[in-house]
């Protein structure tokens, strides 16, 4: 990793530079994919690992493989130092106060899923309303909707315009003093709307609601500080931001979660256990029942070093021009219509073009080495509210290069001509 971009100090001249730069610490990117250079354009679904990520994951496996806490000989030492330092990265990645604030878990899902069945059962009662948005991934809906559903709340959803912006006026308008959780998407996953969290957790706060954000689709493009947010909860997969799949993260402000029960029961969790009674310990502990998933949390913490030398602002920045270059050069297509066009977006280029179904884009790209999402994207009823059952979705990330963003247009202007 001598030459990689890690080692380099990133000067951020202009935005055509650091996709270069920075794609040759991502082997998988030198893929033949039917004889062209693959265009990994579905960073949304999945991001690749930089070699650092894959050499941390192997030489854990190689020098430090044990379970964590509970033994007093070396490996054990070395696996549960790698661990808790991977929480420390987190911890600062996340701008949040306390490790004890940082609990792993597989994912995003998993981590609203914990919200929902600790906090949500023990603190919400029937009549109760939850809040969500239109924009949700269904990780943000479904684990609502069974609650409510078990629990007799009551669901309401901030609507959008049709931009895929949330209406701020009409959220004002469904906060009560019922509302007892408000739960929003930071970066919309189908569109790619950026949303004004710290806003909207502020009139939660203030109408008496916890708010939970889901980080899922901004942690990899943007700085984020869960103090400077101010949500309850925040979540977010290491998959997303370059680290491995099976390790994800909720945040929690510590009082609440030392004031909630713990969702899965087993070995880490205790203090202490008789046949009649159980101490459990602290966060973050508690929330980490049985042996976790040590290697890969040592990997995101790898995945969080390398982007934060790289410097979370110059990703934005770089990202921002790319998505900005490709949108202009798509929207005027024939034929296209982009699903999404909100000011503030991240990452994310929905659309179709007339003439055919988005399973045949999406084949045609991957004909020329280019993987993009269609589909539905597991968001629903945001595609729905804006007239579409599925799009194609390429989404982009800072290893993406204009060459990558040209290969793609020239893709679709050819399937274009040739309905036209
Ligand atoms: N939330 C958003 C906005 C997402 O985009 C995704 C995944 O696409 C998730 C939650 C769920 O993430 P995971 O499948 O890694 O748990």
């Amino acid at each position: 990793l001598e030459n990689s971009a890690y080692n380099q100090k990133i000067e951020y001249t202009s935005f055509g530079n650091l996709g270069e730069l920075v794609r040759k610490d991502f082997p998988i990117l030198n893929e033949q994919v039917n004889g062209k250079r693959l265009v990994w354009f579905d960073n949304a679904a999945t991001t690749q690992k930089p070699q650092l990520v894959i050499d941390r994951l192997s030489y854990f496996y190689q020098h430090e493989n044990s379970n964590i806490h509970r033994a007093a000989h070396e490996l054990a030492g070395r696996a549960t130092d790698a661990y808790e330092s991977a929480r420390e990265k987190v911890r600062a990645f996340l701008g949040a106060k306390s490790v004890n604030e940082i609990i792993f878990v597989r994912g995003a899902t998993e981590a609203i899923n914990l919200v929902a069945q600790s906090w949500g059962t023990q603190n919400l009662q029937s009549g109760d309303e939850i809040i969500v948005s239109q924009l949700e991934h269904h990780a943000n809906i479904v684990p609502w909707k069974r609650l409510a559903d078990q629990k007799g709340l009551v669901l309401k959803v901030i609507p959008v315009n049709n931009d895929g912006e949330l209406l701020l006026d009409e959220y004002a308008k469904l906060l009560s003093p019922k509302t007892k959780l408000v739960a929003v998407t930071q970066v919309s996953n189908a569109l790619g709307t950026i949303t004004p969290v710290q806003q909207i957790v502020a009139m939660a706060h203030a109408a008496g609601a916890k708010a939970l954000v889901d980080g899922a689709q901004s942690v990899s493009h943007m700085t984020v500080n869960v103090q400077a947010i101010g949500a309850d909860f925040f979540v977010f997969s290491g998959h997303k931001v370059f680290g491995p799949t099976g390790i994800g993260v909720l945040y929690g402000k510590e009082e609440i979660l030392n004031a909630t029960e713990p969702w899965q029961g087993g070995g880490n969790m205790i203090q202490d256990v008789t046949f009649e009674h159980i101490k459990y310990h602290n966060a973050p502990n508690r929330f980490e029942a049985g042996t976790g998933n040590i290697a890969d949390a040592v990997g995101l913490g790898a995945a969080i070093d390398y982007v934060t030398k790289i410097g979370m602002e110059v990703i934005g920045q770089y990202e921002h021009g790319l998505l900005e270059y490709a949108t202009n050069l798509l929207r005027p297509i024939d034929g296209v219509r982009l699903i999404g066009t909100a000011k503030h977006k991240a990452s994310v280029l929905s659309f179709t073009l007339k003439g055919y179904t988005n399973d045949e884009v999406g084949k045609a790209l991957n004909q020329e080495g280019i993987a993009v999402r269609t589909g539905h994207h597991c968001a629903q009823p945001i595609l729905r509210r804006l007239g579409v059952e599925t799009t194609v979705r390429p989404s982009l990330a800072f290893y993406n290069t204009c060459e990558d963003v040209d290969r793609f247009i020239a893709v679709i202007q050819h399937l274009s001509r040739q309905k036209r």
